[in-house]
């Protein structure tokens, strides 16, 4: 029997539903449960692939090519499942499916209302293929009150109406904030919350309580009175040293214990959380610490990398090391020498992007990494940006760019080589793909999964242990394979190519202690318990790099005191 766990939020929004549902699906798979997440989304955008990283944070990509909201991130890092298309929606997507059944005249002439059509088309989503699963966790975005999400609340509430309330519960996540200037913990925004959620049909069974500390007895004793749950469901969810402590603090304040209650399971066994507990010591305890730079776009919010800043972490867990992340704005270094920032740094990424602007400083950057023989990962539009660096400054064309560029600034950037083209026709899984650069914004990239073959004995092939992988892209443009030999002759090669050998997946450079470009996500595979190669290969070589430096600094200190020594004598 599938068992749903319906999720909302309450109070304000940003409380961490996404990383409590992600840590509670980590906690029953230590159970011994399958589980699987989904995400329900109240905004009207058809995906969040559209949407700006400013507005929404990153868009997180499945192997089957969906465009999703960043939590799907979080429960793939904390369960390991690969998410698929089917768990994630929108009230766009809803309402697009609803209205192109009512064109297609499946409804029968009947008239088209949110109840039921809209609610239903939410209850098949939740629903689909459900049975291959023992936990179902659903997270409904947004915060309770909400106008837009109301038709998903309905439809939760019909749910378990209709399956038996034995099947589902309901967990609502709400904030206990701290007043200073009482030196109070409150509970009326949860007791307002919870009743505005019983004002929708909608009985929550546990509540995760977010506070910056455990919620003492006293005011947990008062929730479970004044919200009618019990008392032992009233659950703390103190702030984290980090996200990754998360499964064992929930497990340490009752979160599993009190899903299995509510669902009436005693017969399982504790949960076994040594993995997460060897996560956790290698986070407080690190051996070292090494800086990343990362040069970016749009740095100034923290969820626009989410996945890039988690692999990192990941990386450090890997080589025990603490990886401070320092981020930088690209359009600096247009002006700014990169020596003078980043002479310091022991590694340096540039992520995925979109659009000219930033580019040069992003190129400047990749020449001063490349020469100084700096640790470098670029990501997508970073490798992109790595064979353009390399172009001008190597092969010497001195105009060589991408025609993602020349397509903007209105005929300005005409006189750019596109080395980087737009890519009009590909395979996917046997499927011909064919796009035009006047197609809609919308689901059009290169998106998903697709194998690359790596040649053998490169730093890659090393790293992964493997000469085929799967990886994960989002991108409309590729490098042009056309440069191949010029720049092998340079020692810069493909050491990662489409099966057909159509499409460079990596480069790298022969005599650099680290460079390698990768057209594709490797960041949206990472696990803290299973940190993706690349990463710890990338902080493997920052933390040599450290090392090397400290080694630099000691050999002067003591040059220095020999001189010192030196001109006492005189
Ligand atoms: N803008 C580039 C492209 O579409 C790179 C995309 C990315 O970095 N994800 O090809």
């Amino acid at each position: 029997m599938t068992r749903f766990i319906f999720i909302t939020g309450g109070v304000v929004s940003s409380l961490g539903k996404g990383l409590t549902s992600a840590a509670l699906g980590a906690l029953l798979q230590a159970r011994g449960f399958k589980v699987r997440l989904r995400k329900l989304d109240p905004y009207l955008n058809v995906d969040p692939g559209t949407l700006s990283p400013f507005e929404h944070g990153e868009v997180f990509v499945t192997d089957d090519g969906a465009e999703t909201d960043l939590d799907i991130g979080h429960y793939e890092r904390f369960t390991g499942v690969a998410a698929r298309a089917t768990d994630s929606t929108t009230s766009g997507r809803i309402y697009q499916s609803v209205l192109d059944k009512e064109r297609q005249g499946r409804y029968l002439g009947e008239t088209i209302q949110v109840i039921p059509h809209v609610t239903d088309e939410i209850k098949q989503f939740i629903a689909h293929s459900a049975c291959e699963t023992d936990f179902m966790l659903c997270e409904i975005g947004g915060t309770i009150g909400d106008i837009e999400g109301l038709p998903f609340y309905e439809a939760i509430r019909q749910f378990a109406q209709e399956g038996g309330f034995q099947q589902c519960i309901f967990i609502h996540v709400t904030l206990i904030p701290y007043l200073d200037f009482c030196n109070e913990l409150k509970t009326k925004p949860t007791q307002h919350s919870v009743k505005e959620l019983r004002s929708i049909g909608l009985t929550p069974d546990i509540l995760v309580c977010r506070c910056p500390q455990p919620v003492p007895e006293k005011e947990r004793s008062k929730i479970a009175l004044f919200c009618n749950v019990r008392h032992k469901y009233v659950i703390s969810s103190p702030d984290l040293n980090s996200v990754y402590d998360a499964p064992t603090v929930y497990a340490k304040y009752g979160l599993d214990q009190a899903v299995l209650d509510a669902f009436g399971i005693d017969t399982v066994p504790e949960a076994n959380l040594a993995k997460w507990h060897e996560v956790s010591k290698r986070l407080s305890n690190p051996e070292r610490s090494i800086k990343v730079a990362v040069v970016g776009k749009y740095t100034s919010l923290d969820d626009a990398y989410k996945s890039i800043h988690e692999a990192l972490i990941h990386g450090g867990i890997a080589n025990k090391v603490k990886v401070e992340i320092k981020w930088y704005h690209a359009e600096n270094f247009e002006d700014k020498e990169p020596s003078e920032v980043l002479h310091d740094v022991h590694a340096v990424l540039i992520p995925g992007g979109f659009g000219k602007r930033g580019s040069e400083g992003k190129i400047n950057v990749i020449e001063y990494v490349r020469k100084a023989k700096i640790p470098y990962f670029g990501i997508c539009l970073g490798m992109q940006m790595a064979v353009i660096e390399i172009a001008r400054n190597v092969l010497g064309l001195k105009t060589a760019g991408s025609e993602e560029f020349i397509s903007e600034g209105n005929g300005k950037n005409k006189q750019l080589i596109p080395i980087v083209y737009y890519l009009k026709n590909w395979m996917q899984n046997g499927i011909q793909i064919t796009r035009d650069q006047k197609d809609h914004k919308g689901a059009t990239m290169r998106l998903g999964s697709y194998p690359a073959v790596l040649r053998e004995g490169s730093l890659v092939a090393e790293s992964y242990g493997a000469t085929e992988v799967n990886e994960r892209h989002r991108h409309r443009y590729e490098v042009d394979v056309s440069y191949k030999e010029q720049l092998e002759a340079e020692g810069i090669f493909f050491s990662g190519m489409s099966p057909d050998g159509q499409l460079p997946e990596i480069l790298e450079i022969r005599d650099h202690p680290w460079f390698v470009g990768v057209q594709f996500h490797p960041e949206l595979k990472s696990r803290p318990f299973q940190p993706h190669p690349l990463f710890a290969s990338f902080i493997a070589a920052g933390l040599q790099r450290s090392r090397e430096l400290n080694t630099q600094k000691n050999e002067e200190v003591i040059r220095g005191h020999k001189r010192n020594v030196d001109s006492d004598a005189y």
